[in-house]
């Protein structure tokens, strides 16, 4: 199953895609994943990449473009086994983009990209959730760092068993430098602005399914399994 997420920073994107990934055995590909990893490694990418991170704004489209026909056509491992599955290229095995496309040039990109690779996104997700939450969301976020993992807490929302320690792998969690609240702020608009809009282009496409993100975790997960259910029989 080919599937992308869209919704604001904080709407529990990251969360979802990851127990829809398990769930559904698909590849989750998050362009932010892959851009801390770049930054980590060192790369060219990554040290390209940092300075419009840290602000609050988006990378330039050239870099995530170039990251993800890598991917997806599977002619090189991003991030440890991502990339390929078997012989066939990603883009044909199923995969859960988040946070790739960004804006309408991202969008139009991954449109040509999927068509070269003889395939095409199935359901896109928008995950709603009202602007008063998102930012409390985000600035209680806490991430693991471990690749492997990159799992998701929140001090309020889902603390970890152990105060500041990941329950799935025991690695310390971090707090990302662009979760504190003057950077959340340009992030948020930065979706309202180049991010939105996306909604109504894959609405037009007829591929648009939304699901409420508000609650906890699990109920979420529910709802989303719900709506793809019903989404996917028609
Ligand atoms: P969030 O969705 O919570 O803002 P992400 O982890 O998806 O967080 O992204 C963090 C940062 O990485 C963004 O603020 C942006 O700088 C960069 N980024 C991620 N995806 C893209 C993209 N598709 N295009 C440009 N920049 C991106």
């Amino acid at each position: 199953m080919q599937l992308l997420f869209l919704g604001a920073p904080g709407a529990g994107k990251g969360t979802q895609c990851k127990m829809l990934g398990e769930k559904l055995a698909l590849k989750h590909l998050s362009s932010g994943d892959l851009l801390r990893e770049a930054v980590k490694q060192g790369t060219e990418a990554g040290i390209k990449a940092k300075s419009f991170m840290d602000k609050g704004n988006l990378v330039p489209d050239e870099v995530l473009i170039a990251m993800f026909e890598e991917v997806l056509s599977g002619a090189s491992v991003a991030s440890g086994s991502l990339g390929s599955s078997g012989t066939k290229p990603l883009a044909k095995t199923g995969f859960i983009l988040d946070g790739f496309p960004r804006n309408p040039a991202q969008a139009k990109a991954l449109d040509d990209l999927l068509e070269k690779l003889d395939t095409r996104l199935e359901k896109v997700i928008n995950l709603k959730t009202s602007d008063e939450l998102l930012e409390e969301r985000i600035t209680g976020r806490r991430v693991c760092p471990n690749k492997e993992c990159n799992a998701v807490f929140h001090v309020k929302f889902q603390p970890s068993r152990r105060d500041g320690i990941c329950d799935q792998c025991g690695t310390e969690l971090n707090h990302r430098s662009d979760d504190k609240p003057e950077v959340v702020k340009q992030r948020l608009s930065v979706y309202r602005e180049q991010t939105a809009p996306l909604i109504e282009y894959y609405d037009g496409k007829g591929l648009l399914v939304t699901v409420d993100g508000e609650g906890a975790p699990e109920e979420v997960f529910n709802k989303l399994l719900e709506v793809l259910k019903v989404a996917c029989q028609k």
